[in-house]
């Protein structure tokens, strides 16, 4: 059976006084059904680390560049998450591709880097509102798929998150009909590429404004593993009830 998980993305929100959030959480989920992650900013990889450690609460980031290291200011590689702690980071959330122009090929070599130290991946993949109104929301993510997952992707360290664009962060959601034919095809696409094995490994994770009220809905949709969340998962008290949510699904 594939890996059921609740990650958070805590972007570029908190500083040390969140890391109660994180204590709260391992007390509330001693013995999770799930895989439990949260992605903070990387200046506290290290200490919520330290804080979630023994924990069934895991630790990652939410970008790595493609080389191991080298003249790259500002930038943070794969083995230097994984020294800090990360087991799981976030690679090609929109905010990024829109932010720093980061393309497909960008979330490939980043992928490959990271899986070869060793880290999950967690790809992201969306349309904006434009492509889905224009019927070819499908296609956008077939696109995204074949660019961004590297060829010989890593059993085990894989996870592909669907968020729509135009869901992220604005209350907005798809329908269950909506998710579940995008996260159907994303398996589709994977098996047709990488066979059926290593396909039903993949956990497939929805994104965009998932809260405590929607998720039992969204994590009964047929092929949602889990969630991607933001602002949900700044604290403990919104991110519990949505991994008690994808535990009872
Ligand atoms: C995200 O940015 O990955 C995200 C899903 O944000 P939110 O839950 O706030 O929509």
């Amino acid at each position: 059976m594939r890996r059921r998980l609740a990650a958070g993305n805590w972007k570029m929100h908190g500083g040390t006084t969140s890391l109660t959030e994180i204590h709260a959480l391992t007390r509330a989920h001693p013995a999770p059904a799930v895989d439990i992650l949260i992605c903070p900013p990387a200046t506290l990889i290290e200490q919520a680390a330290r804080t979630a450690s023994g924990s069934a609460v895991a630790i990652g980031g939410q970008d790595c560049h493609p080389a191991p290291s080298g003249a790259h200011t500002g930038d943070i590689s794969a083995p230097m998450l994984k020294e800090a702690g990360a087991t799981h980071v976030i690679l090609g959330h929109s905010e990024r591709r829109t932010d720093h122009g980061e393309h497909d090929t960008d979330v490939r070599k980043k992928a490959h880097a990271a899986q070869t130290t060793g880290l999950v991946a967690i790809i992201c993949l969306g349309e904006s509102l434009a492509q889905r109104e224009e019927g070819s929301t499908l296609g956008v993510i077939s696109a995204q798929m074949t660019g961004s997952i590297p060829d010989n992707p890593t059993a085990g360290k894989l996870v592909i998150a669907y968020e729509p664009i135009w869901a992220i962060g604005t209350g907005l959601t798809p329908t269950p009909a909506q998710i579940g034919e995008v996260h159907g095809h994303m398996r589709a696409a994977l098996t047709a590429r990488f066979g059926a094995e290593l396909a039903q490994g993949v956990p497939l994770l929805y994104g965009g404004s998932v809260k405590p009220g929607n998720a039992a809905e969204i994590f009964r949709v047929a092929d949602v593993d889990g969630a991607l969340v933001g602002g949900a998962s700044l604290t403990a008290e919104d991110f519990s009830p949505i991994i008690s949510a994808l535990e009872a699904s």
